[in-house]
């Protein structure tokens, strides 16, 4: 292990046996203005310019024979050729200076504007010395001419022996104040002083087994123009070299990820849950039997929660798969075994939502439960506290108002949040200071791609739920013109009054705004479809400016029955859980991800009725939107349809900014390069914390 290069930051750097050696400043044609004007743009030293991308490349005739040079029109050419003549501006004229060539017996003229008479400039170019040329071509007139080409002259020397060779150039992103030439003269003089001092942080049997080059080798694919005889290969190798780049970006990542895991397994203490008694006795208690995953979930986390290791488990499971349930298993399992457990849920609707479902599961345990959430009166506020403190609620479900400073447990051994991705990490890590090394479980119906979940959540190990309870109906979702509104409603009308089942409506927006007049808001929408469409039908209105009690009330009614038609905006789209709510119908569709879509449409299905979902897409749609939809329409699939969302909208807007932070990478995009992620992040592992998990 001795040679091997150690990263602490997790942030992609290249690492040099000699650091001092670095300064963009020793480099030639870089003084002291210039090294300012490429710190403005983040490149510091010599390891950034190496870092410092092209944003393509191009082709170009490389000692192209004349001949062909005027049949292939190539744009961008390289040779050499003796001058003819040099012809200067008369003075006090705008002429530019013109060198004439004899390439081969084709003449090709060099211009340059704007240099007036300037001695030292003119006075280089004599008449059969040879000159080597580099630039852009212009065919337009009879003679090819070259403005202001890359120049070097080469004495009256014999030429080197020429190529018909083709190469493939990189082109760089252009800097301000910075000429091309410059900037490619420092990047190659750096490349080559710093190739035999740049260590790897990826060791060679890793590079071996992923056919991926050294980090050396691949900057020089990657910066380096050279003959080519065959592009297609270039080509090849040109991926390689990139993917080289973007495995190293994530291997750092999840090196550090990795590090972290096994630095909070070794200073494990968690309390070992090993009484399973009243986990057996939540089963018993259960209307329905397991599901297949929730039973291999269950034994997992049972093992789990019996180790000195804390568990740090996320599990993921599309809306409905019944994760709420394993939760509270794993529950009864810590309580039974002597600790405190604390749920936590983004809301205060789904806070209250579990408690009920706490209530209903562990029923007959002798399990305290309690709620801690915003909608709790002062008093009753105390009350909790003081008995969480003491050691009397053994299980109590609640909000963020979990993790604030108030809060004291007696002996927190587990703790589970809901819908994890609703929360910052650090708020996920306050919870758990309130014990002593607490058991997580962390769950999610977001269905976050693996790779994704693999960046940002390294540090926790994944479980999924697939398979759904048995006896679920799936979901038909149309997408309809909003010009088709009255038929949907006589529809949803007709059906609640036959069968009682019970709609939500949903709308991106709580008031009219002028920022955007066309789009549906909930609060009027509520008004219009009770006397309009709904009259006589019960219609209630929820969303989140109302104060929690209200919000509480309202879905109470809901959940009772005592509402036939719940108009909403997103606040139902976590976890609410109506068996009897078939139909959603969703305003403008097309404001919201796919992935949120989905999860808004989990709402439905929940029961053994048929359940539908209508988009009521607006008229502007665009064609991406209008093929967004589409998709959404024809799969019931959540990771599939967070796969396309994350392609669309890109990491961060997906998780919300909260988490995106690893999440945003410099060369590797998670939407893409998903495999390189999974095998930088299998490779990480397996080097800190050995074979068995790696996975
Ligand atoms: P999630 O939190 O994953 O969205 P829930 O735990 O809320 O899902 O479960 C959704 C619904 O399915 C609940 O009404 C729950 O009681 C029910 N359920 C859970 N597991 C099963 C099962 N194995 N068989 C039948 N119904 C189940
Ligand atoms: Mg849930």
């Amino acid at each position: 292990m001795s040679n091997e290069v150690v990263v602490e930051a997790g942030r992609f750097e290249l690492i040099f046996a000699t650091p001092q050696l670095l300064g963009l400043e020793k480099l030639d044609g870089i003084g002291p203005k210039t090294a300012k004007r490429l710190k403005e743009r983040g490149i510091l030293d010599q390891g950034d310019l190496l870092l410092f991308m092209p944003r393509k490349y191009r082709k170009c005739g490389h000692f192209i024979p004349a001949g062909d040079l005027m049949r292939t029109r190539m744009s961008y050419v390289e040779f050499q050729a003796p001058i003819m003549n040099v012809r200067l501006p008369t003075p006090n004229t705008k002429q530019p200076v013109e060198v004439m060539l004899n390439y081969e017996g084709q003449y090709f003229k060099l211009i340059w504007f704007n240099l007036g008479r300037s001695r030292s400039f003119t006075s280089q170019f004599k008449s059969g010395d040879w000159i080597h040329v580099k630039g852009s071509v212009d065919y337009a007139r009879s003679v090819p001419v070259m403005q202001h080409p890359d120049i070097d002259i080469l004495g009256p020397r014999t030429p080197a022996p020429k190529d018909d060779y083709i190469s493939v150039e990189p082109v760089y992103p252009s800097l301000e104040g910075v000429k091309d030439a410059i900037l490619r003269r420092a990047q190659m003089q750096a490349l080559e002083r710093l190739l035999p001092e740049l260590g790897d942080i990826v060791p060679g049997d890793v590079l071996e087994a992923r056919d991926l080059p050294g980090v050396g080798q691949a900057l020089s694919i990657i910066h380096v123009m050279r003959p080519q005889h065959d592009v297609e290969f270039f080509q090849k190798q040109l991926l390689r070299a990139k993917n080289r780049i973007i495995y190293e970006e994530f291997y750092t990542l999840q090196l550090k990820l990795a590090r972290d895991y096994a630095d909070q397994r070794e200073a494990a203490n968690a309390p070992q849950c090993t009484e399973r008694e009243l986990g057996r006795a939540v089963v018993r208690n259960l209307p329905f039997e397991l599901t297949g995953d929730q039973q291999k979930v269950m034994g997992t986390i049972a093992t789990e929660v019996a180790r000195k290791l804390p568990m740090r488990r996320l599990l993921q499971g599309d809306v409905g798969s019944g994760k709420t349930v394993v939760a509270l298993m794993s529950a009864a399992i810590a309580v039974g075994s002597g600790v405190q457990v604390a749920m936590m849920a983004p809301t205060d609707i789904l806070a209250r939502q579990h408690l009920k479902r706490a209530e209903e599961f562990l029923e007959g345990l002798d399990i305290e439960l309690g709620f801690l959430g915003g909608s709790l009166g002062a008093k009753d506020k105390r009350d909790i506290l003081a008995k969480l403190a003491d050691g009397t609620v053994k299980l109590v479900v609640g909000t963020h108002a979990l993790f604030s400073e108030d809060v004291k447990f007696q002996n927190l051994g587990l703790v589970l949040v809901d819908e994890q991705h609703k929360f910052g990490v650090e708020q996920r890590e306050l919870l758990l200071a309130k014990g002593e090394d607490p058991h997580l479980l962390s769950m999610t119906a977001t269905p976050i791609p693996r790779s994704l979940a693999h960046a940002v959540f390294g540090d926790l190990d994944l479980s999924i739920i697939r398979e759904k309870p048995p006896g679920r109906q799936p979901i038909k979702t149309y997408l309809r013109d909003r010009s088709k509104a009255p038929d949907v409603y006589k529809y949803v009308r007709g059906r609640i009054e036959e069968t009682g089942e019970q709609a939500y409506f949903v709308y991106p927006m709580v008031e009219a705004s002028e920022a955007v007049p066309d789009r549906k808001n909930v609060t009027e929408a509520a008004k219009e479809l009770a006397e309009g469409p709904f009259s006589g039908l019960r219609v209630g209105l929820l969303h989140g400016r109302l104060d929690a009690e209200e919000k509480a009330r309202v879905m109470q009614e809901f959940s009772d029955g005592d509402l036939d038609i719940l108009c909403a905006t997103t606040v139902i789209e976590v976890g609410v859980d109506v068996a009897n709510a078939t139909m959603m119908i969703i305003e403008s569709p097309e404001v919201f991800g796919l992935s949120q879509l989905h999860q808004l449409r989990g709402r439905v299905g929940r029961g053994a009725a048929s359940s539908m979902c209508i988009l009521l897409a607006g008229f502007d749609l665009t064609k991406d939107a209008h093929e967004r939809l589409v998709s959404f329409s024809k799969t019931e699939d959540g990771f599939k349809l967070a796969e396309v969302d994350l392609k669309i909208r890109g990491p961060g807007l997906f998780l919300g900014v909260r988490q995106a932070g690893h999440a945003e990478f410099r060369f590797g995009d998670l939407a893409k390069d998903g495999e390189l992620l999974e095998m930088a992040r299998q490779d990480a592992r397996r080097r800190i914390l050995g074979e068995e998990d790696a996975s």
